[in-house]
């Protein structure tokens, strides 16, 4: 790749907008088709190196497709999106009639993901392993750490993510907070350069969600690039950089929080905020 690895420094006279970062995501024309029903549409946007863009919209407009698009879980039927030196142009990627992908296909399609983490609404742990036994797997199977330096990764990180104390216990025996936090610990053992967040707070009691919503501001503070799909506007607006709100599959407006929450531009976006707000 021809993008220089370390973005230019920074110098006190840049007073504006600071020195333009380095883009680690870009989607350009993104669609997926769920028979008939297009679900997005031409949904195109860029991710600067270490910011938050926060996915918003009504429910049913396609943020879940496209941020399991993003990690082509669901794979895309058009568009091209590069994150980082990985680059998938949907539209060539092609399964055979029993879904499968061609050798090379496969191979870029595994390169692509290994750049994504996802979070997902709810945690999907393993119920019979601990919390850092469900940490390790993905490090000692899909990347051939051992096992020793597993523990000791997934130690730190079950630590950072507020479970020091917990690292033993099995999911049923930690409240849905804490296996959310288990859930974010394990994305980030398999060091993705973006991570993404499907309502990592919507299936949880009221009082659980501030924990899991410090640890993702703890992440964005040391500036993770995240992409999250939320529902919770207040969080949104102190820890994105970027809004995208999503209707009906394409993108209705975007930028700044400042710009797309307090001050939105187009009525969808009003009306939709006026009932969260
Ligand atoms: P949101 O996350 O904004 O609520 P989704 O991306 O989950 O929206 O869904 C958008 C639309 O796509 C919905 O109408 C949903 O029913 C449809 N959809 C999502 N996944 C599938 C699927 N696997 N098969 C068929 N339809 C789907």
């Amino acid at each position: 790749s021809k993008t220089p690895r370390s973005s230019p420094p920074l110098r006190s006279s840049d007073t504006s907008r600071g020195p333009r970062r380095e883009l680690l995501v870009e989607s350009t024309s993104l669609a997926k088709k769920f028979g008939d029903h297009e679900v997005i549409k031409d949904i195109s946007f860029a991710v600067e190196k270490g910011s938050v863009t926060v996915v918003i919209g009504p429910s049913g407009s396609g943020k879940t497709t496209l941020l399991r698009g993003l990690n082509a879980l669901e794979r895309p039927d058009s568009g091209v999106v590069r994150i980082g030196d990985v680059s998938v142009d949907f539209a060539t990627v092609h399964a055979s009639k029993r879904g499968r992908l061609s050798g090379s296909d496969r191979e870029l399609i595994r390169r692509y993901q290994a750049r994504s983490g996802m979070v997902f609404q709810s945690h999907n742990l393993f119920p019979h392993r601990t919390a850092l036994q469900n940490v390790t797997e993905g490090p000692i199977v899909v990347q051939g750490q051992s096992a020793s330096e597993a523990r000791d990764n997934a130690r730190d990180l079950l630590a950072k993510v507020g479970l020091a104390d917990h690292v033993d216990k099995y999911p049923s025996q930690l409240s849905g907070g804490q296996q959310q936090r288990v859930g974010i610990a394990r994305a980030l053992a398999l060091e993705p350069d973006l991570l993404l967040f499907d309502e990592p707070t919507s299936a949880l009691d009221p009082e659980l969600v501030g924990g899991v919503l410090d640890v993702i501001r703890d992440l964005a503070a040391e500036g993770r690039t995240m992409v999250l799909v939320t529902h919770e506007i207040r969080f949104a607006r102190d820890v994105a950089d970027q809004v995208l709100f999503i209707d009906g599959g394409v993108v209705v407006e975007r930028g700044t929080p400042a710009r797309v929450i307090d001050q939105p531009e187009v009525e969808r976006t009003r009306t939709f905020l006026h009932r969260l707000l």
